[in-house]
């Protein structure tokens, strides 16, 4: 069914995945096969530095019509690949999956069968996840403080990736402009029916993993501080209770003033509260920092990724006849 309109779409971001291309091809190519419903495949190239822009330009001569491919002009990051994806869609179910394999395109068939059950959001957890222990136990450390900070987040798993959307949730995703952003957090504010469910998980097929230690910790500021005020609150919540503290001290110290008389001891404990309180102010002034510079990257406006160009193939608004495109 290559020239229908897609019922399924997926969206992929892709970097630097040149060894799972072709696997990742074959693999999801036959899973959606299998459906039996009209598809497209939107693979995003953020910026690869490898061959992954020549082999989806070839994955794309293979399919014309169900593989489309936007090139971006450089590294804009997992979300924004999808985001770009996102805003050319033409399927009214929407898939979101990792190119590397660990999300088996196979499992797709239960996503969409959960949004024809009527749900509007499909957010998914990892059965058996397959990452090394330190990955694990971040993951798993981040998921209980997103729980505690933000319980109305409701989801098990915010690292999986293979998720459906109904399309006007995508449509909503799409209109809002923002540079950074975390789509199933997104995704949710706009759900009207959202459920969970698991998929499996597999070991990278190739190649290893774009997210080292300080890419990490970025990605989950971004979801901390982009759905919630909770550390800023936190901050306030502490400064109330310090000042709280320290205007009975200062009771306390004059009172033994008058009882004791003047004292000149416990200078290295007034150094040790004082380094304390200085450490804290240091990282209030770094998180309202993170809030502050969020702000500052969304009033420039600048635009959120430049696209390159799209291999696409379009149907002529004249004749109704597939053409191919390269937009640049
Ligand atoms: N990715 C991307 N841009 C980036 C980093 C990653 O498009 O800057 C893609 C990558 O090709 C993969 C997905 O995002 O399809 C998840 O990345 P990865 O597998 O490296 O992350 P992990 O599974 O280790 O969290
Ligand atoms: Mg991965």
């Amino acid at each position: 069914m290559p020239d229908q309109t897609p019922y399924i779409s997926v969206v992929i971001p892709v970097y630097n995945e040149q060894e799972t291309l072709e696997e990742l091809y074959t693999r999801l190519t036959s899973a959606l096969d299998q459906l039996d419903k009209p598809y497209e495949i939107i693979l995003t190239n953020d910026g690869s530095a490898d061959r992954s822009s020549e082999l989806l330009q070839q994955l794309h001569q293979r399919r014309p019509s169900q593989i489309r491919v936007i090139e971006f002009n450089g590294n804009f990051g997992q979300h924004m690949a999808i985001m770009a994806g996102f805003e050319r869609v033409k399927g009214e179910i929407i898939i979101t999956m990792d190119a590397d394999l660990q999300n088996p395109p196979e499992e797709i068939g239960k996503l969409v069968a959960a949004i024809e059950a009527g749900h509007d959001v499909v957010n998914t957890h990892r059965l058996g996840r397959q990452d090394n222990q330190w990955r694990i136990w971040v993951s798993k450390m981040h998921n209980k403080a997103r729980a505690w900070m933000m319980p109305k987040l409701k989801m098990e798993d915010e690292g999986c990736m293979l998720r459906a959307y109904r399309r006007h949730i995508v449509d909503l995703m799409a209109s809002t402009g923002e540079s950074t952003t975390f789509i199933p957090a997104l995704a949710l504010n706009y759900a009207a029916n959202p459920t969970e469910i698991g998929v499996l998980h597999e070991t990278r097929f190739a190649g290893k993993s774009n997210y080292g230690f300080y890419k990490l910790i970025r990605y989950n500021f971004d979801l901390v501080t982009g759905f919630s005020v909770f550390p800023l609150q936190v901050f306030t919540m502490i400064g109330m209770v310090i000042s709280l503290c320290s205007f009975l001290f200062v009771l306390f110290l004059i009172g033994r003033r008058f009882i004791v008389g003047p004292e000149v001891e416990g200078v290295f404990t007034l150094f040790a509260v004082m380094f304390f309180l200085l450490g804290i102010v240091l990282l209030g002034l770094g998180v309202t920092g993170e809030y502050v510079g969020r702000i500052y990257q969304e009033v420039r406006k600048r635009p959120r990724f430049v696209i390159r160009n799209v291999l696409e193939k379009t149907r002529s608004p004249v004749q109704d006849v597939p053409v191919e495109t390269v937009e640049s």
